[in-house]
């Protein structure tokens, strides 16, 4: 039926289009206005992404989506600044950084080392074991055979499963990490190791304690975790909404309210687990204000109503796959928060809530669970006599999305 107007939640807004029957074709009316974009939806920001993960792999289409999101506010504004005109400053920017754990003792930084063969060795064993990337450091600090073992040996108590997940990775020495604005740090304590986005994780000389090395490789694991989703049915939704979202035009304003809910949605699939659940509710509440256009001016014209209730038609479809998507992502948190409030354990006394998880809970859940994947790695025998129903969790995979691992090899 494309001579009709979509019959789902814009129904009453149809009753009144019914009386007006001077509504021309989409295409028409396409020529008839001014032309602010030529793409009003989804050739900034969804078409590159969906390209790229056909042509270069999810990997790289995460770093896109990221990097896209990380651009400055200005930036971005600049770039849909034809379109804008009556929304203001919309672009969340989301951090995707872990701050790592907290050390109290601060030993002095190793001593600058030229680097030898046997460094390189250590290095290349982790390329070839584990698929890292690449090796960078900050002017003055260098890797040290030592500090590269300890890696190889936290790392080698993962199993082939969470191991996946470190392919690609590059690992940095720096001097030291500041806290993010958002993050509550103990008196006394310091930021020795930071994960960020899905393949970045840094050391201070002080981070490569198995503890420090394996709670970053927990926040790795559940930040590549869409990677793994990447390949199921949610996915797929979304791309295929994408791809007809980008057809329909409407009025200037209108556009501009697209604009912001297409960056939410963005902003909410690329949120980490400590800013999903506010992502979510900005999303809401940006589509909620975007479906305010039945009250404007616009839809006085019912050619233009026609072709905006298409746009919002096909946009709530983008929302819901968008959704979809981003559920698929947060079961693993939810039901690690879940399982810390049946067991009551976020408390004094169970080991991985430290002084440092304790002053970022409940904003930051993902700081206890990198510290609970990290005891569960370290320390089996803790966990399993002390938080049975989460480690009974881990062992079958819950932090995987469900993919049970297996042992880690030796
Ligand atoms: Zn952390």
């Amino acid at each position: 039926m494309p001579d009709q107007p979509p019959m789902n939640i814009f129904a009453p807004k149809l009753d009144h289009l019914e009386t007006n029957k001077a509504a021309g074709s989409p295409s028409i009316l396409l020529r008839q206005l001014p032309r602010p974009v030529e793409r009003p939806f989804g050739g900034s920001a969804l078409e590159p992404v969906f390209m790229l993960q056909r042509t270069i792999g999810n990997r790289a289409t995460l770093r896109y989506l990221t990097q896209r999101l990380s651009d400055s506010p200005a930036a971005t504004l600049g770039e849909l600044s034809h379109v804008l005109e009556r929304t203001g400053p919309l672009m969340h920017v989301p951090t995707l950084i872990y701050p790592g754990l907290l050390q109290r003792d601060d030993k002095a930084a190793d001593a600058k080392k030229k680097e030898d063969p046997k460094v390189e060795a250590a290095k290349k064993k982790l390329k070839d074991k584990f698929g890292i990337k690449e090796f960078t450091q900050e002017e003055g600090v260098s890797w040290t055979e030592s500090q590269l073992e300890k890696l190889t040996t936290a790392f080698s108590k993962m199993s082939p499963e969470e191991q996946k997940r470190l392919q690609g990775v590059t690992l940095h020495r720096t001097k030291q990490i500041a806290a993010p604005p958002d993050v509550k740090v103990p008196k006394g304590g310091k930021i020795v190791g930071e994960a960020s986005s899905f393949d970045f994780m840094q050391f201070t000389a002080e981070g490569f304690a198995q503890s420090v090395v394996l709670h970053e490789a927990g926040h790795i694991i559940r930040a590549s975790g869409l990677l793994e989703i990447s390949k199921s049915k949610s996915f797929r939704d979304v791309e295929a909404a994408g791809k007809t979202i980008g057809r329909v035009i409407g009025p200037r304003a209108m556009i501009a309210d697209m604009n912001a809910v297409e960056n939410a949605g963005l902003t909410y699939l690329a949120s980490t687990d400590d800013d999903r659940d506010a992502n979510a509710q900005k999303l809401e509440d940006v589509l909620d204000s975007s479906l305010a256009f039945q009250a404007g001016p616009e839809i006085l014209s019912a050619s233009n109503a026609k072709v905006l209730l298409e746009a919002y038609d096909r946009l709530q479809k983008w929302v819901d796959a968008v959704k979809l998507l981003a559920n698929a992502q947060a079961r693993g948190i939810n039901e690690f928060k879940a399982l810390v409030k049946t067991n009551k354990l976020n408390r004094k006394g169970f080991r991985p809530f430290t002084d440092y998880v304790a002053l970022n809970w409940p904003a930051k859940p993902g700081e206890f669970f990198a510290e609970c994947y990290s005891t569960w790695r370290n320390n089996r025998a803790y966990m399993q006599a002390h938080a049975g129903t989460l480690f009974d969790w881990f062992e079958k995979g819950g932090h995987l999305e469900g993919v049970p691992p297996s042992k880690p090899q030796p």
